[in-house]
């Protein structure tokens, strides 16, 4: 009897399990996912500030699995685990498993602010990604129509919550596009898109990576005209203001949010099992606590067995990556009959790109900054992108791109239709 693993889930943690799993015949394998697709969330920003097609990172599901006859596709939308029966829900129908594994990873944390949940733009998807591009190319040529110096002046003002890699790189790649694309462009307008304030509430950017990563962000981004401010949080958006912890108010159609995430809802696992940041709790196995046969990888679960890691790991790549490696060969050994082995991290460190030429790595030894660092980081966030035509694609249009200055897809595009039929 195969046993039927089910994986809600295809990102960094899912596609690594069915790796792991994808040539074992004692298993079958059911992936869910609420897209048809795999995507990459470090280089999102370059799909919402224009520079590359969401096909560059993104790749279909059922192409994946194509090759391997024991793993299959289920799209659809988690609703709901019921354990006893050892069946999920999801919108597109029920399935049993005999091994449930959870890796449907973050949904943007507001903290509680209704009008920055309403109003503010996060970024963690394509869809998100493409909305925020046409957002902002909208404003672009609102602004370049309108009259009135003040209104126009207040749709080029953009705002970034969270001074983490996501916000430093968003940063510097939309303060480089309002440089080179939008000055010459645009020109009816003054400011193009360079009037970016970056805001965290920590004394720095960048704040879980070195003291030379930190300072090398701040200066490279003042120098291009980003204004940081830290120390500082938001506390409401409203009348299309950001209003700060310091009473301060910033005028803006956009207030981008890249300031924290909060675990996804998974209704029907016991209440002791989610924790902070809504963290499902798991094992040095990545078993989810007071179940049977359920795991949680990545992003969404929290274990707290490493000593090394008293407030559970880092919501990293790497880490959804190796934790699901070791949960895959789990299974063989459980089917082998064999001790289990539970979860070490290795950490491989963390990088983050500032402005054309210019990144900043730190490794567990020692940290790096400048072009050498650049290239590392083109070339680490190369390797990891799912299909050979994907790698190859977006290595030469990272080398025409960074030539040229100007990429040319800065297309506004609503598919939509008109009638209501299927
Ligand atoms: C903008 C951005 C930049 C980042 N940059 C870096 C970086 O440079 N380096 C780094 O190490 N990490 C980075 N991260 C973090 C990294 O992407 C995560 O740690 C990693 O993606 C976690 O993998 P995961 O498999 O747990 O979850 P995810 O990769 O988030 O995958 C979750 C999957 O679950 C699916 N899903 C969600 N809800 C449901 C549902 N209800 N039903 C069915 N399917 C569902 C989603 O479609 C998705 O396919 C970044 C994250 C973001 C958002």
């Amino acid at each position: 009897m195969k046993k039927h693993v089910i994986i809600v889930g295809g990102g960094f943690a899912g596609i690594n399990l069915i790796k792991s799993l994808r040539n074992d015949s004692r298993f079958r394998v059911t992936l869910v996912d609420k897209n048809n697709y795999h995507f990459f969330p470090p280089l999102i920003y370059q799909v919402a500030t224009s520079f590359i097609e969401a096909s560059n990172i993104s790749y279909p599901f059922r192409k994946l699995i194509s090759k391997y006859d024991n793993i299959h596709f289920h799209m659809g939308n988690l609703l709901k685990v019921h354990s006893e029966s050892k069946t999920i829900e999801t919108d597109t129908g029920n399935l049993k498993y005999d091994y449930l594994v959870l890796a449907l990873g973050t949904e943007p944390n507001f903290f509680g602010m209704e009008n920055v949940k309403r109003y503010a733009l996060p970024m963690k998807n394509i869809e998100e990604a493409l909305y925020l591009r046409n957002y902002m190319l909208l404003n672009l040529e609102e602004a370049a129509r309108n009259k009135d110096v003040k209104a126009a002046e207040k749709l080029q003002n953009v705002v970034i919550a969270g001074g983490g890699p996501t916000g430093v790189e968003l940063a510097g790649m939309l303060a480089e596009m309002g440089r080179y694309i939008a000055e010459k462009e645009y020109p009816e307008i003054k400011l193009g898109l360079s009037n970016l304030y970056l805001i965290d509430t920590l004394p720095n950017l960048l704040s879980s990576m070195s003291e030379m990563a930190q300072e090398t962000a701040y200066q490279t981004l003042e120098k291009l005209g980003v204004k940081i401010l830290l120390n500082v949080s938001v506390k409401d958006y409203a009348d299309g203001k950001v209003i700060l912890s310091d009473g301060k108010t910033i005028p803006t159609e956009t207030l981008i949010w890249t300031s924290g995430v909060i675990g996804r809802e998974v209704p029907g696992l016991p209440e002791k099992s989610i924790d902070r940041g809504r963290r499902i709790l798991v094992d040095g196995y990545n078993k989810v606590l007071g179940t049977e046969n359920i795991y949680a990888l990545g992003d969404i679960c929290l274990q707290l067995t490493e000593k090394e890691y008293p407030k559970g790991h880092p919501q990293l790549a790497q880490v959804a990556i190796q934790q699901a490696k070791n949960l895959g060969n789990n299974f063989k050994r459980i089917e082998d009959e064999k001790v289990l082995n539970p979860f070490r991290y290795n950490n491989k460190g963390s990088m983050a790109i500032i402005s054309k030429f210019n990144a900043v790595v730190d490794l567990p030894k020692f940290s790096f900054k400048g072009f050498i660092a650049w290239l590392t980081w083109l070339f680490i966030h190369i390797l990891p992108l799912v299909g050979f035509r994907n790698k190859i694609r977006l290595a030469l249009e990272w080398l025409r791109l960074f030539i040229t200055n100007n990429p040319s897809i800065r297309l506004i595009l609503y598919p939509k239709r008109n009638n209501t039929s299927k």
